[in-house]
């Protein structure tokens, strides 16, 4: 039992770093009466971010591959609690969570305060529009798994409507348009068309999901991919045609409507369905709250200790920190799960020896590479000491991306917890459905 008195860690957000973060503080201090662990989420689970482009394409079912917080915390010895961050009072040292209303029904907890000597921050990002007109009234993103569960609900939907009535879609009736080529607008472009190709083999729906639906992807840049190199890009590319998807590059989208996308080059595409997954930028409230400083993209400055740069006993860890590569103004540590999983680690070292008046050190961010999936294959580069940089496409860049989840789940559960969750998911694949239909 942690006494009153410990001193009190407090983490918002538990995605892809505050998770392992909780997870990992918790065991070091599970014996420690002195040192209280918390974690702090809007959720009640957690979902790893990477997968939403299959939730969203039905291919993933959502309640299989969630981690439920309470349960999570009891197993590794610290305290979840509910609620979404809002406010923060540097002086007194506490954060302060929105009403909750989970239902929705009015039944409110009041809003509460939270007292931390160690905060820290990782609420994650939100896809940035630009301010591009519309996309905040038509468009979905993947910004939490409830959205990308939205998204497919609605298509889903849809499709079967479109199946009852029996009248053949006109042009833009059930059409996709995703903004945005990089990784995230690539992988669910290619987890939708293999959801069509699946819709089409149960043959449920009652339309040809291959034949009368369109998929179009936008790129403002000349190229897909921009993080990968320009081989890998241009094979995704070819790969994405040949199935028969849309791929406009080189085409900035100047304004959304319930009808479809508007580029700047005054072209219209149909799409009753228009998906936003370009940029990344902090979430608003950050820029609302005393005593934090904010970049023009909301995202919190962060040393390269990862402390805030207003704030000592302020940390901020992944999507949500500004956090500069090096000294020398080489740019700041990319908005990806490796990031976020890297400097959860490092925290998991840096907050004891905080604790404990030590010299903190500086946070190095090592680019381990990049792997795109597009369903039963993968595109990617691995860059290693040994071996240099390795691009790399087909089965075994599948197999690498599908391994980047499972050590995921192996920080959060352990070797022995994430076999057994491996096996039960090999058997699953065999005894369910390979689409979420309803
Ligand atoms: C479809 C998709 C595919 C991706 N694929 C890859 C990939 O292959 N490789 C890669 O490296 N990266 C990938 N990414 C990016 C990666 O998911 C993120 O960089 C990573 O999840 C960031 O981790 P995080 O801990 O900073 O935030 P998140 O994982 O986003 O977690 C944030 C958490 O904070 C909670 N939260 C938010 N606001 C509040 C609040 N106010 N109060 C309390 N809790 C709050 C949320 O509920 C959530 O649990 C992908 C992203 C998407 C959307």
């Amino acid at each position: 039992m942690k006494s009153d008195a410990a001193t009190k860690i407090v983490i918002v957000g538990g995605g892809s770093g505050g998770l392992k973060l909780a997870t990992r503080l918790g065991r070091r201090y599970r014996r420690d009466a002195d040192v209280a662990v918390t974690l702090v989420d809007g959720t009640l689970t957690h979902v790893w971010k990477p997968l939403l482009h299959e939730i969203a394409a039905g291919t993933l079912d959502i309640h299989e591959d969630e981690c439920n917080y309470l349960a999570h915390a009891r197993r590794h010895h610290f305290r979840f609690v509910w609620g979404r961050m809002q406010g923060l009072d540097t002086a007194r040292r506490r954060i302060v969570l929105e009403p909750l209303d989970g239902n929705g029904d009015g039944n409110t907890v009041p809003t509460r305060e939270l007292a931390y000597d160690v905060l820290v921050l990782a609420v994650g990002g939100i896809s940035d529009d630009f301010g591009v007109p519309g996309v905040a009234e038509h468009c979905y993103r993947l910004d939490s798994a409830p959205e990308a569960e939205r998204f497919r609900r609605s298509l889903l939907e849809a499709y079967l409507r479109a199946g009852q009535s029996g009248v053949t879609p006109e042009p833009g009736d059930l059409d996709v348009a995703i903004v945005g080529g990089g990784a995230t607008g690539v992988e669910l472009a290619a987890e939708l068309d293999k959801m069509r190709h699946e819709l089409n083999e149960y043959g449920a729906v009652g339309i040809d999901t291959v034949e009368d639906t369109r998929m179009t992807l936008i790129e403002r840049v000349p190229r897909l991919l921009p993080g990968l190199p320009e081989e890998l890009a241009a094979s995704t590319e070819r790969e994405l045609v040949a199935r028969g998807i849309d791929v406009r590059t080189g085409e900035a989208v100047s304004k959304v409507t319930a009808e479809g996308v508007y580029t700047a080059s005054d072209e219209f595409i149909p799409a009753c369905f228009s998906v936003w997954a370009a940029g990344i930028r902090g979430q608003a409230f950050l820029s609302e709250i005393e005593g934090i400083e904010v970049n023009r993209r909301n995202q919190v400055q962060v040393k390269r200790t990862l402390q805030t740069t207003t704030d000592e006993r302020i940390f901020a860890l992944g999507d949500c920190a500004a956090c500069p590569l090096d000294d020398a103004g080489s740019g700041f540590v990319p908005p990806r799960a490796q990031a976020a999983d890297q400097q959860s680690k490092f925290l998991a070292a840096q907050i004891p020896r905080f604790l404990a008046d030590r010299e903190l050190e500086h946070y190095v961010y090592k680019d381990r590479g990049s792997l795109v999936s597009l369903d039963d294959t993968a595109v990617g580069t691995l860059m290693g000491a040994l071996m240099g940089n390795v691009n790399f496409e087909g089965w075994a860049a599948r197999f690498s991306y599908r391994m980047l989840y499972r050590s995921h789940q192996r920080a959060l559960h352990g070797s022995f917890r994430t076999l057994v969750l491996w096996i039960s998911d090999i058997i699953g694949r065999r005894t369910k459905p390979r689409l979420k239909l309803h």
